[in-house]
């Protein structure tokens, strides 16, 4: 949406409550989502970056981004350890930890939902490549924590501190547009680096690029999920097994 920039503060709050109304959340994951949000942005204090350092995301994308993902990885363990030590009211654990990770991650993508749908139409057609890779690093790490072996798997060894870095069917132009209706051609492939080595996953999915990038704009973290199970079958290391 094209609103005078001015304004922006006082749409924010009608955006939030809108945002959050077609969202079908229980009170505790309301809150959630809030918490991480304020955790963020208070994390981004001590990071140096401050509102008129936004225009980053046109100026530096790939410095904003790798930041921006420390801010969220941070929030979200500083909620999983809290809610593990003070059990806020409404808040069932799950069994395992990798659950619990995957439900506190899954709210810190609604966070950042709220913020796109801010910027654009909702609901969303296209995003920038700065949101999109946003997006792709954590419906990548909703699946890792989704699938990752519990048997010998911990918090520390899943390193939700290391940025994962994920490039799709070959294109990483800074300047490039993922639409809903995108279909790549092939090679449908996907690069992960993470921690020091490099996984190339090469899907027999017709168009698995654009179904993720359909997910990702969809906000689906299970069809992505899905989408990702093949690459961990392949490289069972980024899971853990
Ligand atoms: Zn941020």
């Amino acid at each position: 949406m094209h609103q005078n920039k001015s304004l922006r503060p006082l749409y924010f709050p009608l955006y939030f409550l809108l945002y959050f109304l077609s969202r079908n959340l229980n009170d505790v994951e309301r809150t959630t989502v809030f918490y991480h949000f304020m955790l963020h942005e208070f994390f981004h204090l001590g990071q140096g970056i401050s509102s008129y350092r936004y225009h980053y995301t046109d100026y530096a994308p790939r410095a904003l981004l790798r930041v921006d993902y420390y801010a969220d990885a941070v929030a979200a363990l500083a909620l999983y350890e809290l809610y593990r030590q003070f059990h806020p009211p409404g808040w069932v654990p799950e069994p395992s930890w990798n659950r619990n990770l995957a439900r506190l991650i899954r709210l810190a993508v609604l966070d950042m939902e709220v913020f796109t749908a801010f910027e654009h139409a909702y609901p969303l057609q296209s995003i920038s490549w700065f949101s999109f890779r946003r997006y792709l690093q954590w419906h990548f790490q909703y699946a890792r924590a989704r699938q990752y072996g519990t048997d010998t798997g911990t918090l520390e060894s899943f390193n939700l501190l290391e940025t994962p870095d994920l490039v799709l069917g070959g294109i990483d132009a800074q300047d490039a547009l993922y639409r809903t209706d995108t279909v790549f051609t092939k090679p449908q492939l996907l690069v992960i680096g993470w921690k020091a080595k490099l996984h190339e996953f090469s899907s027999e999915v017709e168009n698995f690029a654009g179904h993720l990038v359909d997910a990702v704009l969809r906000g689906d973290l299970e069809s992505s999920n899905r989408l990702f199970a093949d690459a961990f079958f392949v490289h069972p290391n980024l899971v853990g097994r």
